[in-house]
């Protein structure tokens, strides 16, 4: 499954559901009705959660894509087959990293966590590429559907590590670029523009003599010796034509155009599967990879809550009645059957915890993690709370 490039313009706005839903707290409300009333929910959560962290969003009002429309990500095929492609995108990534490795976990990140502690919800899947669900909570198992910044892998011998020690070999091969970075950060009013992966614009930065290093186990494999050609520094050398050379490492997120990988899509797939509903929380589901989760899950007649500011992809498809109109259990219900809100989904999580804290605290034995779902189900009782009057 290839990751392509999702819809750039936001998506239209949807009604609540339920139709009370219309304020924070009767929102808050709703989704505590929803997550009382589950035994295992799997949290999809997508770049809307991290906004709020200073990391910019992709179609929000500002979002990348809505504020610098020449905004064009980086394609796979163009990383791996074009050296002077993955010479511009180190370039920028470098300029980036410092503001990415500063970035912390806000309030979403955190309810996400104590839902999981608490056993409200089983497990999590993220988009995010920005490592702050695992920043907040080291515990929790969480499937990165889009990989990480944090790490690099060669694209040959599949090494993965850190990003931290490659960004100090880039300071190294790039001297100049180390003290324009300086110059910068100290420069506050410098028009730069930050991409939602960390990657920074700077207008006029021509980006040709940017140097990155090969994967040093490749370069030591006498398989490919003659293939890695270095210059003195140990830098990469240019390569005219077809750059895909052995040794290409690559940060291990998912780039535009490519596919992702097998084990984490089944990983993803073994969570909705093993889970009874699915919450979704600062995602637009644009990106086909993530949609199709929720629509599996939908596919098997499991419940859904959604809390995004904005529109979500093809969602009038989650609520339908078979005649085009939301169906009446979503409308008229409390929150139980499906939740469909657009509020900031830190306050709505931070609003919930505190009711399921205060009515459900002692249920530790409510925790039915997705990977072990079936073995240890237990018979829960499960209970409703009074709506708030809208
Ligand atoms: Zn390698």
């Amino acid at each position: 499954m290839l990751l392509r490039i999702p819809y750039t313009t936001p998506l239209p706005s949807f009604p609540a559901i339920p139709t009370t839903a219309t304020s924070l707290q009767t929102a808050i409300t709703a989704v505590s009705n929803f997550l009382l009333n589950t035994r295992s929910t799997l949290v999809l959560s997508g770049a809307g959660i991290s906004v709020a962290s200073g990391l910019p969003d992709y179609r929000g009002p500002q979002g990348t894509y809505t504020l610098n429309k020449e905004y064009r990500p980086i394609f796979y095929g163009d990383f791996v087959h074009k050296d002077a492609m993955r010479r511009r995108y180190w370039a920028r990534s470098f300029l980036g990293w410092k503001g990415v490795e500063r970035v912390r976990p806000n309030k979403a990140h955190v309810a996400v966590g104590r839902l999981w502690e608490g056993g409200w919800i089983g497990g999590a899947i993220t988009q995010n590429v920005d490592s702050l669900h695992t920043m907040s909570h080291p515990d929790m198992p969480i499937t990165n559907l889009h990989g990480l910044l944090s790490t690099v892998l060669c694209l040959t011998c599949h090494t993965h590590s850190e990003r931290s020690p490659f960004q100090k070999e880039l300071h190294r091969l790039n001297p100049t670029w180390s003290e324009f970075l300086e110059k910068m950060r100290s420069t506050p009013d410098m028009p730069i523009k930050r991409g939602p992966d960390g990657d920074i614009e700077v207008p006029g930065v021509k980006y040709e003599n940017f140097r990155y290093p090969p994967c040093q186990t490749c370069l030591k494999n006498s398989i490919f010796h003659g293939m890695i050609r270095i210059d003195n520094d140990g830098a990469m050398g240019r390569i005219e034509g077809d750059g895909n050379v052995p040794g290409i490492v690559k940060p291990t997120l998912v780039f535009f155009g490519e596919n992702l990988r097998d084990e984490i899509k089944k990983e993803a797939e073994g969570k909705v599967d093993a889970a009874d509903s699915v919450l979704v929380i600062g995602s637009s589901l644009a990106t086909y990879s993530a949609w199709r989760l929720v629509k599996r899950a939908k596919d098997q007649g499991k419940k859904v809550a959604i809390v995004n500011l904005g529109g979500v992809r093809g969602e009038d498809a989650f609520w339908d009645d078979g005649e085009g109109k939301v169906a009446a259990k979503y409308r008229l219900g409390d929150g139980t059957d499906g939740v469909r809100v657009e509020f900031d989904a830190g306050d709505v999580l931070e609003g919930a915890l505190n009711i399921l804290e205060r009515i459900d605290g002692k249920r530790a034995n409510r925790k039915v993690p997705l990977n072990s779902l079936g073995a240890n189900r237990r018979d829960i009782e499960l209970r409703e709370i009074e709506m708030y009057g809208p």
